[in-house]
């Protein structure tokens, strides 16, 4: 009879190479142990789950939690606390005529059933099958090429293999120490990597006790401090959060870096008031920093607590909560928010959306819209700028901003950039099979998109696919605060190569960020589009004069200028008066499907070709 599934909870032992150990590469453990416990689960109908081991053998604690059902890989005669009956023996060998026996223990917790189901399954395996199996693992000899005398002769192959297992036992764990190292320290703090943190959230299993356990993401704002103090400050800055946090928390406690600048500690609090007080009292040493003489606001530093009740099946999850609840403590220039109150209500949407991000993708749910670009004079259209538009299963229509800064938090930003080229190349592709010769459709690509390696090959893979003169395809890319020398370095590469391709590049938003007049001395760009905050405030003479400057700047340097956000009249004479080139705006157009889109621009091609449009 089959068990439908029911999970089994295992602690292994990482060190009993070829029986069984833990491979941090795969994150799994292997040998001939974790190949009979699979075999048994597929056949018997049970999930089998291993939990990750910790620095070191975690089963003795694990075994004590009553966290798991099994204790796996125990030599003879090493009995658990709370172990339930009689071990199974898997293997016994008689080297050196002493017996030596592999077994497993059940815990006290471990169901009757899978007790009386794994005792049957294992008592119709032979001795030589497993010999057979650790032959396998150990991957020195097959067993094929193994004359049969051999393996029949038991005590003195046993022997030879005791030998050969103290051998690679002991290259292994020199390898896996290294191995271990590298995955487990950052090099800039020193403090652990997100595979430790994994390895701790993984080895809690479904203890109901996790509750009690808060995972801290402290944010500091690295970027404002590179660019305002230089890299060096934004390094020391970094460093100084380490140290806080490393004097605050505790022996038992985990602590990380991940990502560029999120620090997080993995605590347990008595109670919530307790892990507000402490979270509380890192955030204000965290802003006690100063840098030639200069000191943090409120908002440079901050902390979001995900206490990990049982509605967190992933680390992945917990860790977006915290963050999510960090970055809005920030923009609130609180201490920290706490998730799961009703102030952080959206967490949970957000972490849904993402997760649903990739199938939509696959789907083709992101439709590509178009908003129209018009010549400053004519007001004839000119181009379009690509928009995506997310038809989400559950929720409808979404609009980019419930999205987009999601996926750039994330890094999966992309894949939707990716899509959206693909998308623009196939509407500017057909449009060239009509007379339509000159319309130009921009793309947009978050600047941690534009600024990676390879960014130009996978653009140019795409580009290659489809046939349209190159310079009708215009690639947009927005500001962002900070990249260090080398993402500056690639960025411009990036730009070079395209731009030689023979597509167009222009900054998006120009003029609000951090470094509009940096860009214009580093890249070589074909144009620049003013940011909406800019043409909104063109109604002060302030805004005048400084839209003026950057429209002349733009233009001595050969720029063509782009102006968006237009809504109003005196707007458009005004951009005008000051000799820009190209408007989009709600004035003109709104974002249309890109059949719709496809429409227009050929009725204004051919007036009175597209009978069937809806053009008002
Ligand atoms: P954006 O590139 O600055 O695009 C212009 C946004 O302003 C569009 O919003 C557009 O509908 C809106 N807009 C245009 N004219 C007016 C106006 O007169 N008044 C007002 N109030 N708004 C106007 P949308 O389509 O919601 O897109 C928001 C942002 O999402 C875009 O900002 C764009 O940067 C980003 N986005 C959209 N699709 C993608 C994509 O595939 N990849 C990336 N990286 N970003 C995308
Ligand atoms: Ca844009
Ligand atoms: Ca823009």
């Amino acid at each position: 009879m089959q068990a439908d599934g029911a999970s089994i909870y295992v602690a292994g032992n990482p060190e009993l190479y070829p029986m069984e150990y833990y491979d941090p590469e795969s994150g799994t453990y292997q040998g001939a142990i974790p190949d009979f416990l699979r075999a048994f689960a597929r056949d018997c109908g049970y999930e089998l789950r291993y939990l990750q081991p910790g620095p070191a053998d975690r089963r003795a604690e694990l075994a004590e939690r009553q966290q798991v059902d099994l204790i796996s890989g125990c030599a003879d005669g090493s009995r658990y606390a709370h172990t339930d009956g009689e071990p199974v023996i898997l293997f016994v060998s008689g080297a050196e005529g002493e017996e030596t026996a592999v077994q497993l223990w059940f815990t006290q917790v471990s169901p009757g059933r899978f007790q009386a189901d794994l005792r049957g399954y294992a008592a119709r395996i032979s001795q030589e099958e497993w010999i057979g199996s650790i032959l396998r693992s150990a991957g020195d000899v097959p067993p094929r090429q193994l004359p049969m005398g051999l393996l029949w002769g038991g005590g003195l192959l046993l022997l030879a293999l005791a030998a050969a297992v103290a051998v690679c036992l002991y290259r292994l764990r020199r390898a896996r120490r290294r191995r271990i190292q590298a995955v487990q320290a950052d090099p800039e703090t020193g403090l652990g990597t997100e595979e430790v943190l994994r390895q701790a959230f993984h080895s809690l299993g479904r203890n109901p006790g996790r509750s009690a356990l808060c995972l801290i993401c402290f944010r500091l704002d690295l970027d404002r401090a590179g660019y305002l103090w230089g890299r060096e400050q934004a390094h020391a800055l970094l460093l100084h959060g380490a140290r806080v946090l490393r004097e605050a928390a505790g022996q038992a406690d985990v602590l990380i870096r991940t990502g560029r600048d999120d620090l997080i500690v993995l605590k347990r609090f008595p109670n919530r008031q307790d892990a507000e007080e402490w979270t509380r009292s890192a955030v204000e040493k965290l802003r006690g920093f100063t840098a030639n003489g200069a000191t943090l606001r409120r908002r440079d530093a901050s902390a979001g607590i995900c206490p990990l009740g049982p509605e967190y099946h992933e680390l992945g999850q917990a860790l977006f909560h915290a963050r999510q609840c960090a970055l809005a403590a920030g923009l609130e220039e609180s201490d920290f928010r706490l998730c799961g109150t009703a102030q952080c209500g959206s967490c949970q949407e957000r972490w849904r959306l993402l997760s649903d991000f990739s199938g939509s993708l696959q789907q083709g749910d992101f439709l590509l819209y178009i908003q129209f670009f018009v010549d400053a004079h004519s007001f004839r259209i000119v181009g379009g700028e690509a928009l995506s538009r997310w038809r989400h299963p559950r929720l409808g229509f979404l609009s980019p901003n419930r999205y987009i800064p999601l996926l750039e938090g994330d890094g999966r930003i992309r894949e939707l950039d990716c899509c959206g080229l693909e998308q623009a190349c196939g509407f500017l592709e057909a449009l060239c099979r009509h007379p339509v010769q000159d319309f130009f459709l921009s793309c947009n690509f978050s600047r941690s998109t534009f600024a990676a390696p390879g960014f130009v090959e996978r653009c140019t893979r795409i580009m290659d696919r489809y046939a349209f003169p190159r310079k009708l395809l215009i690639l947009e890319v927005t500001e962002t605060p900070h990249l260090d020398p080398e993402g500056a370095r690639q960025m411009l590469r990036n730009i070079v190569a395209l731009r030689e391709y023979g597509v167009r590049v222009i900054f998006d938003d120009f003029g609000m960020g951090f470094s509009s007049f940096h860009d214009l001395q580093d890249y070589p760009m074909d144009g620049l589009k003013l940011d909406k905050e800019l043409v909104d405030n063109m109604q002060t003479e302030r805004g005048r004069i400084l839209l003026n400057a950057l429209v002349e700047t733009g233009h001595r340097l050969g720029l063509t200028i782009l102006a968006e956000g237009v809504e109003e009249d005196y707007q458009i004479e005004t951009l005008q008066r000051l000799h820009c080139d190209v408007l989009q705006g709600f004035r003109f157009c709104v974002p249309l499907p890109a059949a719709e889109a496809g429409r227009r621009i050929l009725e204004q091609a051919q007036p009175g070709a597209c009978s069937d449009s809806q053009e008002g």
